[in-house]
Formats: structure tokens, C-alpha cells, sequence
């Protein structure tokens, strides 16, 4: 084996995919069998994350950065002037199986440049997991990125050997993609997703009437959106995830701030900063719509359809819809108690619970692990809440960022990298 140029194969597919932020693996469960190698938790494996996000403990590699494609935001789009590489199918196992067994990861990460066709690059990536599973027993987890335009055949195959499969949308809106990647289209990745879809409800239904069906895609499907490449707002950034929540049973829409690595007028200039701050309020506007029960509409409107920066989403919205507040914690909904800006889930049932028993009052939300330093404003209790008082008050955004303390002091720090 030539070590030398497989350490540059390496050092060149890795940094091609780093980009791609959509490497969770929550919602794997795949156990270890005799003789088997690994298994996947349904925990998630990426137990350490990024601040940014970005998960690092899977092998995380482009099968090429050879592309057929010039996708203008893309570092290995053809026209870019940068090293080629590309692994044989042989080489991604091995270096699986290599890494497993060292304990550098657990599992993998597999995109492609589209170095043919479509159906070629996927039937590729299909072959190293098919391989992984049926030659070397291994168990631990796979995600495969699926090649839109790839045949139906070839994707259930790849379900049957990946935990999770994800079709990248890119950019949120037809126009933007029409705009960046003319070659590319919204119905091209849509047809795979609703394929995807349908075969996880049908493994669903047969998994209730026979014991032994095999499984498809345990952890599901994923999407990543492109942030700040083209000029979508929040609002309809948050629309775009929650229609593909509704429509195609995806678990995770993944948000990547734009990082500016190629000079094109179509996009933003060299030196613009990574949005690193929108995406974060971005994934925690994700995570209202999808735990807490917002609506896309509710977290952002469209007279005012770009996420504050400076406060989280919910605390945004609670400063808007001052009205509904203070909540009585001793009565009222658990979805009101969830509004609360310093609540989080595992409080609010902490709250019902204790509340059968006695009257809560601040004192007993802090032994919670509720932040009371927002959360004080937003209730009432039986007695007295001299917090309360501020809700009025025209500084009262103030006064909460007074109280605060954001670990996002720098809005536009640097990616980390992966390797
Ligand atoms: S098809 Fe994928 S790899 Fe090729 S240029 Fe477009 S985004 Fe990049």
C-alpha cells in the first residue's frame, strides 16, 4: 500500500468534507453481533460536539472531490483549481476498519463528488458499506450521503447497509439553487427524500407483522441547508426545514453558515465573515419548532423575518407577546410553561411533577435547574414576584440583557477544523 499518497488522499477528501455539517448520528441502534466488530448507540455515537455544532468523532471523507458538477459554493466543484483525489472502495474500508479499531472514531461519514453519473457515485458508496457489513461484520454506524438522481434500486439498497442517508437541499429556495447550481434542482433531491420516506413507513408496517424484516435507515433522513450564500431570509429558511419535518418524516435539517472560499459575484464577497451566530439561532429556532411546539410563523414574522441575534429565539418571542406573561407555574399548561424563557423540557416536567405535591415558588425553579435569571420576569407564584414588575418597563430587554451573560460573545468566530 502507498502510505504517502493515501495520508494525501486523506488529508485532501477529509478538508473536502468538512463542509458538510449533517453528521449526526442520534437515533442509530444497531447492536454488536458474534464475531461482529462495533455497534452504534441509539444515544448518537458523536458524543463530543463542536461549539459550532459540528460533531467529531466520525471518519469523515468525500469518496472523490473529482466533480462533474460547478455548483458555485462548492470548494470541489469543477471549475475550482484545487488537488483531485479519490479513494478505491478497498481503501475507505480498510481505513474504517483501521480507525474503529484504534479507537480514533465510531463510524462513518461517506460523500461524494459526482465523478460520473449519479447512479455510478451512489452504487459506489453502497459498495463500501455493503462491504463493511457483509465482509468485515461491522456494526458500528454508517452515514451515506445520497447522490440525487440516483435509481430508487440503488437507494433501498443503500438503506439497508447505511443508519442514515441524507440528500443535501443546499440552498432553501429554487431560486437560490437556480442561481448557484443551475445544473442542480429542488425535484431532483425531493424524489429521492419522498423514496426514502415511503420505504421507512413501509419497514415500519412490516416490522409490526413480521419479526425478521431487514432494517432501512435506522437513524432516518437528514437535510443540510447553505446559510448566508444567498439572500433568503430566516423566516423562510424555518419554513423550508419544518415543510421537509412535516412532509418527509426527516429527523435532523442541518443549518451550515456560508464559508466564503471561492471568488463568484454570484456570492457573497471573499472576506464576509461565516454567519457562525445565525446558524446557531437558526438551530435553536429548529429546536423550538420541533420540542417546544412553535409554529414557523410564531418564532418569525414577516414584517421582521431575520432572528435576533442578540437574544434566543424564545426569549425574542416572549419579548414580542409580553401579553401572555406572567405564567402562573403553579397552574398553568405545560405548553405555556414550556414558553417560558429559562425553561427547558426536562424542567417543565420536573415542574408538573413537583406541583402535585406543593406550591412552587423561584426558590424551588433554581434547585430545578431552571435559569432564573430569565425565567424570574416571565412567572408568578401564589406569593409575591417582585421581578414581575419589569415586564412593563420600555427597558425591560435591557434590563434582561443586563442579566445575561451570552457564550456566543463572538458573533463571527472562526470554523473549527475537523482534523
Ligand atoms: S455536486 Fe456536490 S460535490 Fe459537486 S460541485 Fe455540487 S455540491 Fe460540490
Amino acid at each position: 500500500m502507498n502510505f504517502p499518497r493515501l495520508q494525501e488522499k486523506l488529508e485532501i477528501l477529509a478538508d473536502a468534507a468538512k463542509y458538510d455539517v449533517s453528521c449526526s448520528s442520534s437515533g442509530g441502534n444497531r447492536k454488536n453481533k458474534k464475531g461482529g466488530l462495533g455497534d452504534s448507540h441509539a444515544t448518537g455515537i458523536c458524543h463530543s460536539y463542536t461549539e459550532d455544532g459540528r460533531c467529531v468523532s466520525l471518519l469523515k471523507i468525500l469518496l472523490t472531490n473529482h466533480c462533474i458538477y460547478d455548483c458555485a459554493y462548492c470548494v470541489s466543484r469543477k471549475s475550482n483549481d484545487i488537488k483531485r483525489a479519490a479513494f478505491t472502495v478497498e481503501e475507505v474500508v480498510d481505513l474504517t476498519i483501521n480507525f474503529y479499531r484504534r479507537n480514533y472514531i465510531e463510524g462513518l461519514f461517506l460523500s461524494s463528488g459526482i465523478f460520473k453519473d449519479a447512479e455510478t457515485t451512489m452504487e459506489r458508496l453502497v459498495r463500501v458499506a455493503k462491504k463493511l457489513r457483509k465482509e468485515h461484520n461491522f456494526n458500528g454506524y454508517i452515514h451515506l450521503k445520497s447522490i440525487p438522481g440516483a435509481s430508487d434500486e440503488i437507494m433501498k439498497e443503500a438503506g439497508l447497509y447505511a443508519d442514515r442517508l441524507s440528500i443535501n437541499l443546499e440552498i432553501p429556495t429554487t431560486r437560490g439553487l437556480k442561481l448557484l447550481a443551475p445544473e442542480k434542482s429542488h425535484d431532483q433531491m425531493i424524489k429521492p427524500m419522498g423514496f426514502i420516506k415511503n420505504e421507512l413507513n413501509l419497514y415500519k408496517e412490516e416490522k409490526k407483522i413480521f419479526k425478521n424484516v431487514p432494517k432501512f435507515a435506522p437513524a432516518g433522513q437528514s437535510t443540510q441547508m447553505i446559510v448566508g450564500a444567498t439572500d433568503e431570509t430566516d423566516l423562510k429558511i424555518i419554513k423550508v426545514a419544518d415543510h421537509f419535518y412535516q412532509n418527509f418524516k426527516l429527523k435532523r435539517v442541518y443549518y451550515s453558515g456560508y464559508v466564503p472560499m471561492l471568488e463568484d459575484k454570484r456570492l457573497p464577497s471573499i472576506d464576509s465573515q461565516v454567519p457562525m451566530l445565525r446558524e446557531n439561532r437558526l438551530y435553536q429556532a429548529d429546536w423550538l419548532m420541533r420540542f417546544y411546539g412553535f409554529k414557523a410563523d410564531e418564532i418569525l414574522e414577516k414584517s421582521n423575518p431575520f432572528l435576533d441575534l442578540e437574544v434566543d429565539p424564545k426569549l425574542a418571542w416572549a419579548l414580542r407577546n409580553r401579553e401572555q406573561f406572567p405564567v402562573n407555574i403553579n397552574t398553568a399548561t405545560k405548553e405555556m410553561i414550556l414558553r417560558v424563557p429559562g425553561i427547558g423540557r426536562k424542567s417543565m416536567y420536573k415542574i408538573l411533577t413537583a406541583r402535585n405535591f406543593q406550591k412552587l415558588n423561584l426558590e424551588h425553579l433554581r434547585k430545578m435547574g431552571v435559569a432564573t435569571n430569565r425565567a424570574k420576569y416571565f412567572v408568578e407564584f401564589e406569593s409575591q414576584n417582585i421581578f414581575n414588575k419589569y415586564i412593563d418597563d420600555f427597558n425591560f430587554r435591557k434590563i434582561i440583557l443586563q442579566g445575561m451573560k451570552s457564550k456566543f460573545q463572538n458573533p463571527f468566530s472562526e470554523q473549527l477544523t475537523l482534523f
